[in-house]
């Protein structure tokens, strides 16, 4: 299995940049990915993180050891991902467990990699504290920060780190690279697209039997709506929020592996601190898995629309096109933009820490209300 960084086809520059840094072992300490959503910065961090970590003598992300496996699977204890845990952005006590964190020594190998989503969510109150370890990070730590533009990010972090530009990634260019990757029919391709975000994130979706059930269990549930009362809501968003945490059983048991492996060496300290970095990872990803079964919705409304309009053309989700036809068999186009917005609300109260279950449940409801109004 080839590593994660010559996957980067969408953007040849940066795979290239990134490999030859890696090669020479010459990667700066902190780095700033910048570009439009999309443009796959997350998949390149963990390619890069993949390059750094690999265990193999010679090698920069061979793809195959253990330590790139785990990266790949996004389960290498020394790979950390933040994302802002509130609404407004980054909270001071995010950025106090990461410095703790920093201070520590790396779990399996000699190397630290910190991933920071959305860095222009790095207000200066938070920010400040972390200047001094993103200009001197101790040794082995890279920071890999990910932001739109500069212009949106404070210029104290701006001026720390090294920039890396991404252009943008015109969608079937994106749906051409995971074709390649996976051998999957490119129309299969388009959807796990619609509903992963990344070409990387796309790749693993098609491996995923229990992502893909998720999606499946979530359209069904917006297919039934056209006939549900009340009972049949609820009950559909209690199986779509139990579809989207099915992949989390994965990542508990690799969680607590990983804890049995490091019982016995690790201070009592240094547990409690991966224990409870192990529960926000789980947090995210559960996070993450209902943003996914959220986008493909997203995506099946935006394919009704498609058809209500009579653009001519491919839909994204062709698998459940009798889905499709049915829901532009009976709504409207101001339904349907109605039912999208129910998704976008459900998605900014999921970011704001709702219950999924109950946002979930709302957005059903607020779809069926789109999907038959007259
Ligand atoms: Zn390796």
């Amino acid at each position: 299995m080839p590593g994660l960084l010559s996957q980067l086809d969408t953007q040849p520059r940066v795979r290239d940049f990134l490999a030859r840094a890696a090669e020479a072992g010459r990667t700066s300490h902190a780095y700033l990915f910048l570009g439009a959503p999309g443009s796959g910065k997350l998949d390149a961090a963990w390619a890069l993180a993949q390059a750094l970590l690999c265990e193999r003598e010679g090698e920069r992300g061979c793809g195959a050891c253990d330590a790139c496996v785990r990266v790949a699977r996004r389960t290498h204890p020394d790979v950390h991902l933040y994302q802002p845990e509130s609404a407004t952005g980054y909270v001071i006590a995010q950025t106090r467990a990461l410095l703790e964190e920093v201070a520590l020594a790396p779990i399996r190998g000699t190397a630290k990699v910190y991933i920071i989503d959305r860095a222009e969510q790095l207000r200066a109150n938070t920010a400040n504290a972390l200047l001094k370890t993103l200009e001197e990070p101790p040794a082995g730590v890279t920071f890999i920060l990910l932001g739109t533009s500069a212009e949106a990010i404070l210029s104290t972090i701006v001026s720390r780190c090294q920039c890396v530009p991404f252009r943008m990634v015109a969608p079937e260019r994106a749906a051409a690279a995971v074709e390649r990757a996976t051998g999957v029919a490119r129309e299969r391709c388009r959807m796990a697209l619609a509903a992963a975000g990344s070409p990387a994130r796309a790749i693993e979706f098609l491996k995923s039997a229990d992502r893909q059930a998720a999606r499946r269990t979530v359209l069904r549930a917006v297919d039934a709506l056209l006939h549900a009362d009340e009972a049949d809501i609820l009950s559909s968003a209690k199986e779509v929020i139990l579809a989207a945490d099915a992949p989390l059983a994965e990542v508990e048991s690799t969680q607590k592996a990983i804890l049995e492996q490091n019982a016995d060496y690790l201070s009592r300290g240094a547990l409690k601190q991966l224990e409870e970095r192990n529960k926000r990872e789980l947090t995210a990803r559960r996070r993450s898995g209902i943003m996914e079964v959220l986008a493909s919705v997203r995506s099946l409304l935006r394919d009704v629309l498609t058809r209500l309009e009579g653009v001519p053309g491919e839909i994204v989700n062709a698998d459940v096109a009798d889905i499709v036809d049915r829901l532009a068999a009976r709504a409207h186009v101001t339904g349907v933009l109605a039912a999208l917005d129910a998704v976008s609300l459900a998605e900014s109260r999921i970011a704001r820490n709702v219950t999924p279950q109950l946002a979930v449940e709302v957005m059903l409801f607020d779809i069926r209300k789109g999907l038959t109004c007259p």
